[in-house]
């Protein structure tokens, strides 16, 4: 199928891309990557009359490591910000969830910044913005502004930005010196959309955790991130006690999801994957949160996911 007829715009500033969206108002749409856009004017499930293309906006292309956060800007394509060295030293659960996000086709085209704003819950880089503590950062008529993760997400594809604002960047936090992350994910095919997947970031002090999270994707209506403290704090990784943490954990973890049937799999199953995910990869992050000690500080959470595609 094809789109239905639209006006096609290219600002080459922020300032004219957010003039051209208050012309439009309701009637426009931006367009980043089009990865899940263009799909979704073929399939006619909307028919804007105005594409504000910000693919030749100057000045949102960067990828900075600033103290505490990894920022990205909104043509920062998903591949980019997965071969980015300095990000995947600052912040490695970066690298750990976008080698899971689709195929390398769609990774090259598609945005971070605009896979986040397009709110699906399937997607793996919203629940890593909720993982990291992250924000942010719009512009719009009445200036810049910026919001946590959890005042972002409003529900399913469904978030604070207005119809009017540009979103410009998201800011990942890193963590602190002695966390190790991984993030594990099931699909029925490598690069489909996960059935179930799990980010986890778990620090270790002096050898037992001091601190642990988990977020999820296709699991919840929003992301949402479980704090796994109760269970895991002051317990040392691989000890007797662990293991028995990790039951606790994943019983913790079914309750908190709230996955839905569908035609791919049953919400008991990916119940049952939640659990099992986090639990894998709550002990593939210690891993990691060990060979951090002693290092400079930078990241708290590190970790290998379940193996760097190599694609
Ligand atoms: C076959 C296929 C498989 C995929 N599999 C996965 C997967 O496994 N995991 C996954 O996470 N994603 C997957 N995707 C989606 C992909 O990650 C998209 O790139 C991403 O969701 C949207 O980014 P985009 O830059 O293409 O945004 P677009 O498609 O251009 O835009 C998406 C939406 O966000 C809005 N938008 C975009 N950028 C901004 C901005 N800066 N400010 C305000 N609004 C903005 C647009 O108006 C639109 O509503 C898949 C896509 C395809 C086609």
């Amino acid at each position: 199928m094809k789109p239905a007829p639209f006006v096609h715009h290219a600002p080459r500033s922020v300032e004219e891309a957010i003039a051209v969206l208050g012309e439009v108002g309701h009637d426009g749409k931006i367009l980043a990557g089009g990865q899940s856009l263009i799909p979704i004017l073929n399939m006619r499930l909307a028919s804007p009359g105005h594409l504000v293309d910000i693919n030749r906006v100057d000045g949102l292309s960067d990828i900075t490591v600033e103290d505490g956060w990894v920022r990205v800007g909104a043509l920062v394509r998903h591949r980019a910000l997965e071969r980015s060295d300095e990000a995947h030293a600052a912040q490695p659960v970066l690298r750990q969830a976008l080698v899971n996000v689709a195929h390398p086709a769609i990774r090259n085209r598609g945005t971070t910044v605009g896979s986040i704003v397009h709110a699906d819950t399937a997607g793996e880089m919203p629940a890593i913005l909720a993982l990291t503590n992250g924000v942010v950062e719009m512009v719009g008529q009445a200036g810049r502004r910026e919001t946590s993760w959890e005042d972002f997400f409003l529900g399913a594809l469904e978030s604070s930005c207005g119809p009017q604002e540009l979103a410009v960047a998201v800011r990942f936090g890193r963590f602190v010196e002695g966390t190790g992350t991984a993030f594990l994910e099931s699909a029925r095919r490598s690069g489909d959309y996960a059935l179930a997947g799990v980010g986890v970031a778990v620090t270790v002090t002096d050898g037992t955790v001091s601190g642990a999270r988990a977020s999820f994707v296709s699991l919840t209506d929003v992301p949402s991130v479980l704090d796994l403290d109760p269970h895991l704090t002051g317990v040392e990784p691989g000890s007797g006690e662990w293991a028995l943490a990790l039951d606790a954990v994943a019983e913790a973890v079914r309750a908190h999801v709230e996955p839905e049937s569908d035609l791919h799999a049953s919400a008991e199953y990916r119940r049952m994957l939640a659990g099992e995910l986090t639990r894998r990869a709550l002990t593939q992050a210690t891993r990691t949160a060990h060979s951090t000690q002693g290092q400079p500080a930078r990241t708290a959470h590190s970790t290998e996911g379940r193996g760097e595609r190599d694609d």
